[in-house]
């Protein structure tokens, strides 16, 4: 293989919130190719936003590794970090109301980046209209942000992402906010641009079907790395092929689930599995012929539930916030 475009190595971000301690992301490894269309999934609240933003040079990781192309995120200043950012990234965030300028029609929208990185003249404005046919917007270009539909502003925040010709492109549930049907075109979109412009793109969902529309899917979960889908077209027998409901030529898409193993060695059990079987606690490993077989431990069939990080976060939070008022009643009943 050769070297990754972006890489991350034991990436870690802590947010501080009062006295707390958010674990946004904990020992994160992570590799993209260079032209690769990728998706991560994950609950709400795993770090998914937080690994973009680090990616996009807008928050700086707290401890580990992160390289994209020759930059290293970490060691570059203020001002480095704002060029790359300018230069380097195109965002399409979920609400388009974070991608556009509702006064001004699509076109414009796609100039302004360009006349904040400096471009003026005819260039510009035929940049912007090739960028928005490249979008399927060629006839809606001179329609105000609020004439469009949903999606079609979605089309334009993407072409207004590319701007600037960015290496990396970061779409944050660019669809999170559009019916199936609309999410669909976006996705077709963003596919079509990946193939055309050779550019390397990390589109985020809470949607698992994204597998169908990038070439591997990623699931973080609690601020790392559980398991790695990739879609892998296989040719079938054609006495096969009506178990599979595939294609003329027995092409069939398969959707292979890996979990991922850290350099430790620790990997994560999806909780369903662990649920299933009643694993708490500990677990027994048995090595067998085909591989390792994880048991319950069955005095630790009693132990306290698995928890979340988020719901753990929550209770560390109600009682930080108890302890802050019982904090203030003893002081009040000292006056
Ligand atoms: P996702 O995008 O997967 O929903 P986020 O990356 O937004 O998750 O959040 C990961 C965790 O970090 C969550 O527990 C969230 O509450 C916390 N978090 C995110 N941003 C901040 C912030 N600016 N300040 C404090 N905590 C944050
Ligand atoms: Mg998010």
């Amino acid at each position: 293989m050769t070297e990754p475009f972006i890489y991350c190595d034991g990436l870690v971000k802590i947010y501080r919130v009062a006295e707390i301690e958010v674990v946004a992301l904990q020992g994160l490894n992570f590799s993209v190719q260079a032209g690769e269309l990728m998706g991560i999934v994950g609950a709400s609240g795993s770090g998914k936003s937080t690994l973009m933003n680090i990616l996009g040079g807008l928050d700086r990781p707290t401890a580990g590794s992160v390289r994209v192309g020759d930059h290293d995120l970490l060691k570059m200043s203020d001002g480095m970090l704002t060029r790359y950012r300018r230069e380097q990234v195109g965002f399409v965030w979920q609400q388009s109301a974070r991608n556009l300028v509702p006064y001004l029609n699509a076109v414009e929208n796609v100039e302004l980046p360009m006349t904040l990185a400096g471009a003026s003249g005819k260039e510009k404005r035929n940049r912007a209209k090739e960028l928005l046919s490249m979008v399927s917007l060629g006839d809606r270009m001179f329609h105000k942000v609020g004439e469009l539909s949903g999606g079609e502003q979605q089309r334009v925040s993407i072409a207004v992402s590319l701007a600037n010709n960015p290496s990396l492109l970061l779409a944050d549930e660019p669809t999170g906010e559009v019916d199936s049907n609309t999410a669909q075109v976006i996705y077709d979109t963003l596919r079509y641009l990946n193939t055309e412009l050779h550019l390397t793109m990390i589109l985020v969902s809470h949607d698992p079907g994204i597998a169908r529309h990038v070439d591997r899917v990623v699931a973080i979960r609690d601020g790392m790395m559980s398991s790695e889908t990739r879609r892998q077209v296989r040719t079938i027998q054609p006495e096969d092929a009506h178990l599979h409901g595939d294609d003329a030529n027995g092409h069939h898409e398969v959707f292979e689930e890996l979990v991922v193993l850290d350099r430790a060695g620790r990997l994560q059990v999806p909780k369903e599995f662990l649920e299933q079987f009643q694993i708490r606690g500990r677990a027994i490993l048995d090595v067998t012929e085909e591989g390792i077989l994880i048991r319950p431990a069955p005095e630790d069939r009693n132990a306290p539930e698995l928890v979340t990080r988020k719901q753990q976060q929550e209770a560390d939070l109600r009682r930080a916030k108890k302890g802050g008022i019982g904090g203030m009643w003893q002081r009040l009943r000292k006056k």
